[in-house]
Protein backbone atom coordinates (compact mmCIF):
# COMPACT_ATOMS: atom_id res chain seq x y z
CA UNK A 1 0.00 0.00 0.00
CA UNK A 2 1.15 3.43 -0.95
CA UNK A 3 -0.65 6.65 -0.20
CA UNK A 4 -0.01 9.71 -2.35
CA UNK A 5 0.37 12.14 0.60
CA UNK A 6 -2.08 14.86 1.22
CA UNK A 7 -2.95 17.75 3.62
CA UNK A 8 -6.61 15.67 4.30
CA UNK A 9 -6.72 15.66 8.01
CA UNK A 10 -8.43 12.12 7.15
CA UNK A 11 -5.91 10.70 5.91
CA UNK A 12 -3.67 9.71 8.87
CA UNK A 13 -6.40 7.86 10.53
CA UNK A 14 -7.02 5.95 7.01
CA UNK A 15 -3.20 4.98 7.07
CA UNK A 16 -3.26 3.62 10.09
CA UNK A 17 -5.95 1.22 9.60
CA UNK A 18 -3.95 0.14 6.61
CA UNK A 19 -0.92 -0.28 7.63
CA UNK A 20 -0.15 -4.04 8.05
CA UNK A 21 2.34 -3.32 11.05
CA UNK A 22 -0.13 -1.25 13.09
CA UNK A 23 -0.78 -3.89 15.97
CA UNK A 24 3.58 -4.47 16.72
CA UNK A 25 2.30 -1.22 18.86
CA UNK A 26 0.74 -3.59 20.90
CA UNK A 27 3.89 -5.14 21.90
CA UNK A 28 5.38 -2.11 23.47
CA UNK A 29 4.22 -0.05 26.63
CA UNK A 30 3.50 3.52 25.61
CA UNK A 31 4.16 5.58 28.71
CA UNK A 32 1.35 8.22 29.67
CA UNK A 33 1.55 12.02 29.97
CA UNK A 34 0.34 14.03 33.01
CA UNK A 35 -3.02 14.23 31.36
CA UNK A 36 -2.95 10.73 31.31
CA UNK A 37 -2.94 10.30 27.84
CA UNK A 38 -0.39 8.32 25.63
CA UNK A 39 2.95 10.06 25.22
CA UNK A 40 3.74 10.69 21.17
CA UNK A 41 6.78 8.98 21.82
CA UNK A 42 9.32 10.48 19.13
CA UNK A 43 12.81 9.29 21.18
CA UNK A 44 13.31 6.14 19.84
CA UNK A 45 16.62 7.25 18.60
CA UNK A 46 17.51 7.73 22.49
CA UNK A 47 16.16 4.93 24.25
CA UNK A 48 13.53 2.66 22.66
CA UNK A 49 10.42 2.08 24.22
CA UNK A 50 10.21 -1.22 26.26
CA UNK A 51 8.76 -4.59 24.72
CA UNK A 52 5.87 -6.10 27.08
CA UNK A 53 7.46 -9.64 26.57
CA UNK A 54 11.11 -8.30 27.86
CA UNK A 55 9.12 -8.09 31.91
CA UNK A 56 8.97 -11.97 30.90
CA UNK A 57 12.09 -13.29 29.84
CA UNK A 58 14.04 -11.09 32.14
CA UNK A 59 11.91 -12.67 34.83
CA UNK A 60 13.01 -16.50 33.52
CA UNK A 61 16.29 -15.74 34.11
CA UNK A 62 15.74 -14.31 37.81
CA UNK A 63 13.59 -17.49 38.00
CA UNK A 64 16.03 -19.79 37.15
CA UNK A 65 18.37 -18.44 39.33
CA UNK A 66 16.14 -18.61 42.28
CA UNK A 67 15.36 -21.76 41.63
CA UNK A 68 18.86 -23.34 39.88
CA UNK A 69 21.68 -21.31 41.10
CA UNK A 70 24.54 -22.09 39.57
CA UNK A 71 23.27 -25.12 38.06
CA UNK A 72 21.21 -22.22 35.45
CA UNK A 73 24.64 -21.82 34.06
CA UNK A 74 23.78 -25.78 31.95
CA UNK A 75 20.26 -25.90 32.98
CA UNK A 76 16.65 -24.77 31.93
CA UNK A 77 15.26 -23.33 28.92
CA UNK A 78 18.26 -20.99 28.32
CA UNK A 79 20.82 -21.95 30.30
CA UNK A 80 23.62 -18.94 30.68
CA UNK A 81 26.68 -20.69 29.37
CA UNK A 82 25.34 -20.31 25.81
CA UNK A 83 22.87 -17.47 26.43
CA UNK A 84 24.57 -14.73 24.22
CA UNK A 85 24.35 -17.31 20.93
CA UNK A 86 20.57 -17.57 21.44
CA UNK A 87 20.85 -14.32 20.08
CA UNK A 88 23.28 -14.60 17.00
CA UNK A 89 20.70 -15.54 14.28
CA UNK A 90 18.47 -12.78 14.80
CA UNK A 91 21.36 -10.02 15.56
CA UNK A 92 22.97 -11.52 12.39
CA UNK A 93 19.63 -10.83 10.05
CA UNK A 94 19.20 -7.63 11.34
CA UNK A 95 22.55 -6.09 10.83
CA UNK A 96 22.95 -8.31 7.31
CA UNK A 97 25.89 -10.12 8.63
CA UNK A 98 26.97 -14.19 8.70
CA UNK A 99 26.05 -15.78 12.46
CA UNK A 100 30.08 -16.38 13.17
CA UNK A 101 30.30 -12.20 12.61
CA UNK A 102 28.31 -11.17 15.51
CA UNK A 103 28.09 -11.28 18.81
CA UNK A 104 26.64 -9.20 21.60
CA UNK A 105 28.63 -7.94 24.63
CA UNK A 106 30.11 -4.90 26.33
CA UNK A 107 28.92 -1.67 25.36
CA UNK A 108 29.47 0.37 21.75
CA UNK A 109 32.35 2.47 23.48
CA UNK A 110 33.86 -0.67 24.94
CA UNK A 111 33.90 -2.95 21.73
CA UNK A 112 35.09 0.20 19.70
CA UNK A 113 38.27 0.28 21.67
CA UNK A 114 38.29 -3.63 21.19
CA UNK A 115 38.12 -3.53 17.75
CA UNK A 116 40.59 -0.47 17.85
CA UNK A 117 43.24 -2.77 19.50
CA UNK A 118 43.09 -5.41 17.03
CA UNK A 119 42.76 -3.06 13.74
CA UNK A 120 44.10 0.23 14.60
CA UNK A 121 47.98 -1.31 14.28
CA UNK A 122 50.05 1.83 12.94
CA UNK A 123 53.47 1.62 11.25
CA UNK A 124 55.86 4.13 10.38
CA UNK A 125 53.77 4.62 7.22
CA UNK A 126 50.65 3.79 8.25
CA UNK A 127 49.20 5.42 11.24
CA UNK A 128 46.15 7.82 11.01
CA UNK A 129 42.76 7.34 12.18
CA UNK A 130 39.74 9.30 9.90
CA UNK A 131 36.52 10.49 12.02
CA UNK A 132 34.12 12.76 10.84
CA UNK A 133 33.88 16.40 12.27
CA UNK A 134 31.93 16.82 15.49
CA UNK A 135 31.38 13.42 16.18
CA UNK A 136 29.39 11.71 18.63
CA UNK A 137 31.81 12.80 21.72
CA UNK A 138 32.29 9.26 23.20
CA UNK A 139 33.91 7.95 19.43
CA UNK A 140 36.00 11.44 19.40
CA UNK A 141 37.18 10.56 22.83
CA UNK A 142 38.08 6.54 22.42
CA UNK A 143 39.49 7.43 19.07
CA UNK A 144 41.69 10.20 20.33
CA UNK A 145 42.88 7.91 23.59
CA UNK A 146 43.71 5.14 21.23
CA UNK A 147 46.12 8.01 19.45
CA UNK A 148 47.55 9.23 22.87
CA UNK A 149 48.07 5.15 23.64
CA UNK A 150 50.15 4.22 20.71
CA UNK A 151 52.04 7.67 21.80
CA UNK A 152 50.40 9.47 17.99
CA UNK A 153 49.91 12.85 18.73
CA UNK A 154 45.86 13.53 17.55
CA UNK A 155 46.99 17.17 15.84
CA UNK A 156 48.68 14.95 13.43
CA UNK A 157 47.44 11.59 13.28
CA UNK A 158 43.44 12.26 13.77
CA UNK A 159 42.17 13.21 9.99
CA UNK A 160 39.12 14.38 10.53
CA UNK A 161 36.27 14.28 7.68
CA UNK A 162 34.47 18.08 7.40
CA UNK A 163 30.75 18.17 6.56
CA UNK A 164 29.70 20.72 4.10
CA UNK A 165 27.71 24.04 5.18
CA UNK A 166 24.68 21.94 4.80
CA UNK A 167 25.68 19.15 8.38
CA UNK A 168 26.24 16.43 5.31
CA UNK A 169 29.30 14.32 4.88
CA UNK A 170 29.13 13.94 1.54
CA UNK A 171 30.50 10.65 -0.34
CA UNK A 172 32.66 12.30 -2.61
CA UNK A 173 34.28 13.66 0.05
CA UNK A 174 35.25 10.96 1.67
CA UNK A 175 36.76 9.36 -1.30
CA UNK A 176 39.00 12.63 -2.38
CA UNK A 177 40.32 12.20 1.42
CA UNK A 178 41.41 8.65 0.88
CA UNK A 179 42.43 9.33 -2.54
CA UNK A 180 44.56 12.22 -1.46
CA UNK A 181 45.88 10.71 1.74
CA UNK A 182 44.61 7.23 1.83
CA UNK A 183 48.34 5.79 2.03
CA UNK A 184 49.39 7.04 5.43
CA UNK A 185 45.33 6.05 6.75
CA UNK A 186 45.46 3.12 9.17
CA UNK A 187 41.51 3.36 9.97
CA UNK A 188 38.66 4.91 8.91
CA UNK A 189 35.96 5.52 11.54
CA UNK A 190 32.53 6.23 9.77
CA UNK A 191 28.98 6.67 11.62
CA UNK A 192 26.26 4.78 9.86
CA UNK A 193 23.53 7.17 10.55
CA UNK A 194 24.54 10.09 12.17
CA UNK A 195 23.53 11.47 15.36
CA UNK A 196 22.89 14.89 14.47
CA UNK A 197 21.27 15.31 11.08
CA UNK A 198 20.09 11.25 10.41
CA UNK A 199 21.84 11.19 7.30
CA UNK A 200 22.55 7.75 6.46
CA UNK A 201 26.26 7.63 4.49
CA UNK A 202 27.23 5.19 1.80
CA UNK A 203 29.45 2.81 3.79
CA UNK A 204 29.21 0.24 0.52
CA UNK A 205 31.18 2.91 -1.35
CA UNK A 206 33.58 4.59 0.91
CA UNK A 207 34.56 1.39 2.22
CA UNK A 208 35.64 0.23 -1.38
CA UNK A 209 37.23 3.05 -1.93
CA UNK A 210 39.46 2.56 1.78
CA UNK A 211 40.09 -0.93 0.96
CA UNK A 212 41.47 -0.36 -2.40
CA UNK A 213 43.94 2.31 -0.59
CA UNK A 214 44.60 -0.18 2.11
CA UNK A 215 42.78 0.99 4.78
CA UNK A 216 40.30 -0.60 7.26
CA UNK A 217 37.12 0.64 8.34
CA UNK A 218 34.87 0.26 11.64
CA UNK A 219 31.54 1.57 11.39
CA UNK A 220 29.64 3.17 14.33
CA UNK A 221 25.82 2.04 13.79
CA UNK A 222 24.73 3.44 17.40
CA UNK A 223 21.77 4.82 14.88
CA UNK A 224 21.64 2.84 11.97
CA UNK A 225 20.86 -0.80 13.79
CA UNK A 226 17.13 -1.43 13.97
CA UNK A 227 16.52 1.71 11.91
CA UNK A 228 17.94 1.54 8.31
CA UNK A 229 18.89 -1.88 6.27
CA UNK A 230 22.29 -2.68 6.48
CA UNK A 231 24.04 -5.76 4.10
CA UNK A 232 27.49 -5.74 6.59
CA UNK A 233 29.12 -8.93 5.25
CA UNK A 234 28.58 -7.46 1.87
CA UNK A 235 29.93 -4.37 1.83
CA UNK A 236 32.78 -5.87 3.60
CA UNK A 237 33.58 -3.33 6.35
CA UNK A 238 36.14 -4.56 8.74
CA UNK A 239 33.59 -4.14 11.82
CA UNK A 240 31.14 -2.12 13.22
CA UNK A 241 29.76 -2.13 17.16
CA UNK A 242 26.39 -0.36 17.87
CA UNK A 243 24.22 -0.33 21.39
CA UNK A 244 20.92 -2.05 21.40
CA UNK A 245 18.88 0.48 23.94
CA UNK A 246 18.63 2.96 20.96
CA UNK A 247 15.87 1.52 17.65
CA UNK A 248 16.34 -2.24 19.36
CA UNK A 249 14.70 -1.52 22.14
CA UNK A 250 16.86 -3.37 25.14
CA UNK A 251 16.80 -1.35 27.91
CA UNK A 252 18.95 1.48 29.15
CA UNK A 253 22.35 0.29 29.53
CA UNK A 254 21.92 -2.67 27.58
CA UNK A 255 24.82 -4.81 26.33
CA UNK A 256 25.94 -3.81 23.00
CA UNK A 257 26.87 -5.19 19.84
CA UNK A 258 29.67 -5.99 17.56
CA UNK A 259 30.30 -7.34 13.74
CA UNK A 260 33.61 -8.50 12.74
CA UNK A 261 33.91 -9.48 9.28
CA UNK A 262 34.35 -13.27 8.28
CA UNK A 263 37.72 -12.64 7.14
CA UNK A 264 38.92 -11.41 10.20
CA UNK A 265 36.38 -13.28 12.94
CA UNK A 266 38.05 -16.89 11.52
CA UNK A 267 41.48 -15.43 12.06
CA UNK A 268 42.20 -16.63 15.65
CA UNK A 269 45.75 -15.25 15.53
CA UNK A 270 44.98 -11.75 15.40
CA UNK A 271 46.01 -9.65 18.20
CA UNK A 272 43.41 -9.12 20.51
CA UNK A 273 42.76 -7.68 23.93
CA UNK A 274 41.60 -11.44 25.35
CA UNK A 275 39.50 -12.36 27.85
CA UNK A 276 38.27 -16.32 28.56
CA UNK A 277 34.55 -16.06 27.33
CA UNK A 278 36.70 -15.33 24.37
CA UNK A 279 38.66 -18.54 24.33
CA UNK A 280 37.59 -21.74 22.72
CA UNK A 281 34.64 -23.69 24.75
CA UNK A 282 35.57 -26.81 24.68
CA UNK A 283 39.43 -26.17 27.05
CA UNK A 284 37.70 -22.86 28.52
CA UNK A 285 37.54 -24.63 32.05
CA UNK A 286 40.73 -26.85 31.70
CA UNK A 287 42.04 -23.19 33.02
CA UNK A 288 45.13 -22.86 31.18
CA UNK A 289 47.18 -20.44 30.32
CA UNK A 290 47.27 -20.74 26.99
CA UNK A 291 44.43 -18.26 25.04
CA UNK A 292 42.82 -19.58 22.11
CA UNK A 293 40.62 -17.77 20.48
CA UNK A 294 36.83 -19.00 19.35
CA UNK A 295 37.11 -18.46 15.46
CA UNK A 296 34.04 -16.08 15.17
CA UNK A 297 33.40 -12.21 16.56
CA UNK A 298 32.73 -14.54 19.79
CA UNK A 299 36.72 -14.71 19.99
CA UNK A 300 36.74 -11.26 21.28
CA UNK A 301 34.77 -11.51 24.44
CA UNK A 302 36.24 -10.74 27.59
CA UNK A 303 33.58 -11.86 30.27
CA UNK A 304 30.56 -13.69 30.98
CA UNK A 305 27.57 -11.03 30.02
CA UNK A 306 24.87 -9.84 32.20
CA UNK A 307 22.44 -12.26 31.18
CA UNK A 308 19.48 -10.55 32.38
CA UNK A 309 20.08 -7.80 29.66
CA UNK A 310 20.91 -9.89 26.71
CA UNK A 311 17.60 -11.79 27.78
CA UNK A 312 15.93 -7.92 27.07
CA UNK A 313 17.47 -7.95 23.63
CA UNK A 314 16.56 -11.63 23.24
CA UNK A 315 12.95 -10.24 24.32
CA UNK A 316 13.58 -7.81 21.30
CA UNK A 317 15.05 -9.21 18.67
CA UNK A 318 11.85 -11.57 19.26
CA UNK A 319 9.42 -8.64 18.36
CA UNK A 320 11.42 -7.33 15.28
CA UNK A 321 11.24 -11.00 13.94
CA UNK A 322 7.78 -11.01 14.34
CA UNK A 323 7.45 -7.83 12.70
CA UNK A 324 9.09 -9.71 9.68
CA UNK A 325 12.27 -8.42 9.80
CA UNK A 326 13.87 -5.46 8.52
CA UNK A 327 12.06 -5.20 4.88
CA UNK A 328 8.74 -4.43 6.13
CA UNK A 329 9.77 -1.86 8.92
CA UNK A 330 11.70 0.28 6.67
CA UNK A 331 8.96 0.11 4.27
CA UNK A 332 6.56 1.61 6.88
CA UNK A 333 9.36 3.79 7.93
CA UNK A 334 10.10 5.83 4.79
CA UNK A 335 5.87 6.41 4.28
CA UNK A 336 6.13 7.61 7.91
CA UNK A 337 9.20 9.73 7.92
CA UNK A 338 8.63 10.53 4.11
CA UNK A 339 4.68 11.89 5.44
CA UNK A 340 6.29 14.01 8.35
CA UNK A 341 8.62 15.13 5.88
CA UNK A 342 5.64 15.98 3.05
CA UNK A 343 3.05 17.96 5.84
CA UNK A 344 6.58 19.93 6.59
CA UNK A 345 7.85 20.75 3.40
CA UNK A 346 4.08 21.80 2.45
CA UNK A 347 3.41 24.06 5.22
CA UNK A 348 6.02 24.89 7.02
CA UNK A 349 9.00 25.42 4.91
CA UNK A 350 9.78 28.54 6.35
CA UNK A 351 9.66 27.96 9.44
CA UNK A 352 11.65 24.88 9.63
CA UNK A 353 15.02 23.95 8.08
CA UNK A 354 14.95 20.01 7.98
CA UNK A 355 18.61 19.32 7.43
CA UNK A 356 18.32 15.53 6.91
CA UNK A 357 18.65 14.53 3.10
CA UNK A 358 15.35 14.22 1.31
CA UNK A 359 16.58 11.12 -0.09
CA UNK A 360 14.85 8.06 1.65
CA UNK A 361 17.61 6.64 0.90
CA UNK A 362 20.20 9.06 2.25
CA UNK A 363 17.94 8.45 6.14
CA UNK A 364 16.22 6.42 8.31
CA UNK A 365 13.52 7.33 10.59
CA UNK A 366 14.55 10.62 12.04
CA UNK A 367 14.32 13.67 11.02
CA UNK A 368 16.74 17.23 12.10
CA UNK A 369 14.83 20.26 12.96
CA UNK A 370 16.25 24.08 12.42
CA UNK A 371 13.36 26.19 13.80
CA UNK A 372 13.98 29.84 12.14
CA UNK A 373 10.89 31.92 13.53
CA UNK A 374 10.91 35.46 15.43
CA UNK A 375 8.07 33.70 17.09
CA UNK A 376 10.02 30.92 19.07
CA UNK A 377 13.09 29.66 19.54
CA UNK A 378 13.95 25.97 18.75
CA UNK A 379 14.71 25.18 22.55
CA UNK A 380 11.57 27.12 23.51
CA UNK A 381 9.85 24.82 21.03
CA UNK A 382 11.12 22.08 22.22
CA UNK A 383 10.18 22.49 25.44
CA UNK A 384 6.68 23.09 24.71
CA UNK A 385 6.42 20.02 22.44
CA UNK A 386 7.44 18.01 25.42
CA UNK A 387 5.03 19.76 27.96
CA UNK A 388 1.91 19.14 25.29
CA UNK A 389 2.97 15.45 25.60
CA UNK A 390 5.19 15.27 22.57
CA UNK A 391 8.69 13.62 23.32
CA UNK A 392 11.12 14.76 20.80
CA UNK A 393 15.03 15.33 21.75
CA UNK A 394 17.10 18.33 21.80
CA UNK A 395 20.69 18.60 20.67
CA UNK A 396 23.08 21.02 20.91
CA UNK A 397 23.69 24.03 19.04
CA UNK A 398 20.08 23.47 17.42
CA UNK A 399 18.36 20.95 16.42
CA UNK A 400 15.37 19.11 17.27
CA UNK A 401 15.60 15.42 16.89
CA UNK A 402 12.10 13.68 15.86
CA UNK A 403 11.90 10.11 15.03
CA UNK A 404 8.76 8.35 14.34
CA UNK A 405 9.26 4.08 14.63
CA UNK A 406 7.96 1.77 12.15
CA UNK A 407 7.87 -0.62 15.05
CA UNK A 408 5.05 1.75 17.58
CA UNK A 409 4.44 5.36 15.91
CA UNK A 410 1.22 6.08 14.38
CA UNK A 411 0.19 8.65 11.33
CA UNK A 412 -1.78 9.83 13.56
CA UNK A 413 1.33 10.46 15.79
CA UNK A 414 2.73 12.64 12.96
CA UNK A 415 0.35 14.98 11.93
CA UNK A 416 0.08 15.87 15.92
CA UNK A 417 2.92 16.94 15.91
CA UNK A 418 2.98 18.56 13.05
CA UNK A 419 -0.61 20.50 14.23
CA UNK A 420 1.32 21.51 17.03
CA UNK A 421 4.16 22.93 15.55
CA UNK A 422 1.62 24.88 13.27
CA UNK A 423 -0.01 26.51 16.14
CA UNK A 424 3.48 27.39 17.43
CA UNK A 425 5.31 28.66 14.46
CA UNK A 426 2.15 30.34 12.27
C1 LIG B 1 24.46 6.51 21.48
C2 LIG B 1 25.83 6.61 20.94
C3 LIG B 1 26.94 6.20 21.68
C4 LIG B 1 26.77 5.69 23.09
O1 LIG B 1 27.88 4.99 23.54
P1 LIG B 1 27.77 3.96 24.77
O2 LIG B 1 29.12 3.38 24.83
O3 LIG B 1 26.68 3.00 24.44
O4 LIG B 1 27.40 4.76 25.98
C5 LIG B 1 28.19 6.29 21.10
N1 LIG B 1 28.35 6.76 19.84
C6 LIG B 1 27.29 7.19 19.10
C7 LIG B 1 27.49 7.72 17.71
C8 LIG B 1 26.01 7.13 19.63
O5 LIG B 1 24.97 7.57 18.91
Amino acid sequence: MNFEFSLDPNLPSLMDEQDPLATLREEFYIPCHENKQELVYFCGNSLGLQPRRTAEYTQEVLSQWQSLAVKGHFEGPYPWMPYHEFLTEALAQLVGALPEEVVAMNSLTANLHLMMATFFRPNQKRNKIVIEQHAFPSDYYAVESQLIHHQLDPKIHLITLAHREDLLFYTEDWLDLIHQQGESIALLIIPGVHYYSGQFLDLKTITEAAHAKGCLVGVDLAHAVGNTVLSLHQWEVDFAVWCHYKYVNSGPGAVGGCFVHQRHAKNTSLPRLSGWWGHDKESRFQMNAQFQAIASADGWQLSNPPIVSLAAIRASLDVFSKAGGMLPLRKKSKQLTGYFEYLISQQLSEQIKLITPSDPEQRGCQLSMVINSPKTSGKALYQHLNDQGVSVDWREPNVIRATPVPLYNRYQEVYQLVEILKEQLL
